[in-house]
């Protein structure tokens, strides 16, 4: 006779304690994003991936057999978060044979959406085997212009729609607001319409070069100004929004391009296959296609890890660093080189790091003469 053995349980935040834990003790790779595709409905004004979103680079995405191959080296690795995103997720022809082997492999799925797609088949699909987590973009809550942003006429009463159907499903989700320029006087509207599905609302602000390096998403952005009166109100911002950590007023103690997380537990796939540190991280990516995960894995990693400031950028010894959302990338594509700060970036991180600290500082570009070098 078979003796049962069962397996012992704990609290989920428990065992996501552990988890991190063991993650940096141990070095493992817990939590992955794999874009599974450039392909969405909308043409979102900020939106980095939409130059990829044409037909004719559809051919380069990843493969079925690619993605399932890469499950399952995600799976030996022993991720347990799968981040599945986009474009929108719901555009991939095969995103629930994805989803579902995903699934029974053991994954938590957190899922990213424009929340326009959702259906009742869609709805009882996802229903059968429920994600970790829907992550929902919402940037307004006015028709007009939702689908001024999105460019797509009709994209707002789909989103309404998608989220009815979500709030009756009773399926785990979150709503997530990007202030920019054209919406920050909509705070009010987008607070009232997060708290009506009993959410507490949040919002971040960073936005990025476009893949193809085209700036003009930036023209989005928010005024430091304006977000110092708001962060004057008391609103809480997505601390997602930073990954520096913990934030207090500290010079750097490393000379480290990436001082935040990346390049230790956590990998970022392209819908091309690229092996990256995070979303937007594209200093050092190594092909899937040419090399294992585990392979990529190192390689990538060794080099996020050595990159080191080689110039006397501002960057290096900064201050307020910890509050800063800098990424190297944007600073080549912005600034034209990773090491260079991006004087948008200092102007919002001395907005933060006074509002946390309640007093002025100097800001960080202040009497500076930045001089990037070029690394070859
Ligand atoms: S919904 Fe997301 S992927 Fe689609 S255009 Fe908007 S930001 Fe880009
Ligand atoms: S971009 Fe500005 S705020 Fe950010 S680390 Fe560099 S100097 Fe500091």
């Amino acid at each position: 006779m078979h003796e049962r053995r069962l397996l012992p349980t704990m609290q989920y935040g428990e065992f996501s304690r552990q988890a991190y834990n063991r993650s940096v003790t141990q070095g493992r790779i817990i939590k992955a994003q794999l874009e599974l595709t450039y392909r969405c409905n909308l043409h979102c004004r900020h939106c980095y991936t939409d130059p990829y979103n044409a037909a004719s680079l559809f051919p380069r995405e990843l493969t079925l057999n690619e993605i399932h191959r890469l499950l399952d080296e995600m799976r030996d690795l022993g991720i347990i978060w799968l981040n599945l995103s986009g474009g929108d997720i719901f555009m991939h022809p095969d995103f629930f044979e994805i989803y579902e082997r995903a699934h029974r492999q053991g994954f938590l799925p957190q899922l990213y959406t424009n929340g326009t797609l959702f259906t009742r088949a869609v709805i009882e699909r996802l229903q059968a085997m429920p994600p970790f987590t829907i992550d929902v973009s919402c940037h307004s809550v006015k028709e007009e212009r939702f689908d001024w942003f999105t460019q797509v006429p009709g994209s707002y009463r789909a989103f309404r729609r998608g989220m009815t159907l979500l709030q009756e499903s009773g399926l785990p989700f979150t709503l997530k607001t990007k202030l920019m320029d054209w919406n920050k006087d909509e705070i009010d509207d987008l607070r009232a319409f997060t708290e009506s599905f009993g959410q507490s609302f949040g919002y971040t602000t960073s936005l990025s070069p476009r893949l193809n390096g085209d700036c003009s998403s930036l023209a989005y952005r928010i005024d430091p100004q304006d977000l110092r009166r708001l962060e004057q109100t008391n609103l809480a911002t997505d601390d997602n929004d930073l990954c520096a950590g913990k934030q207090e007023i500290a010079r750097p103690d490393s000379d480290r391009l990436y001082r935040c997380g990346c390049g230790t537990n956590s990998i970022h796939i392209s819908a091309w296959g690229e092996l990256g540190a995070c979303t937007l991280q594209y200093e050092h990516r190594v092909s899937l296609r040419t090399h294992s995960l585990r392979n990529a894995v190192a390689q990538v990693f060794g080099a996020i890890q050595s990159m080191r400031y080689q110039s006397d950028s501002p960057c290096r010894s900064c201050d307020i660093h910890r509050f800063c959302e800098k990424k190297p990338t944007d600073a080549r594509w912005e600034q034209g080189v990773a090491e260079a700060p991006i004087p948008y970036d200092c102007d919002i991180a001395l907005v933060r790091a006074e509002h946390a600290v309640r007093q002025p500082l100097i800001h960080p570009l202040r009497n500076q003469v930045v001089t990037p070098v070029r690394i070859p």
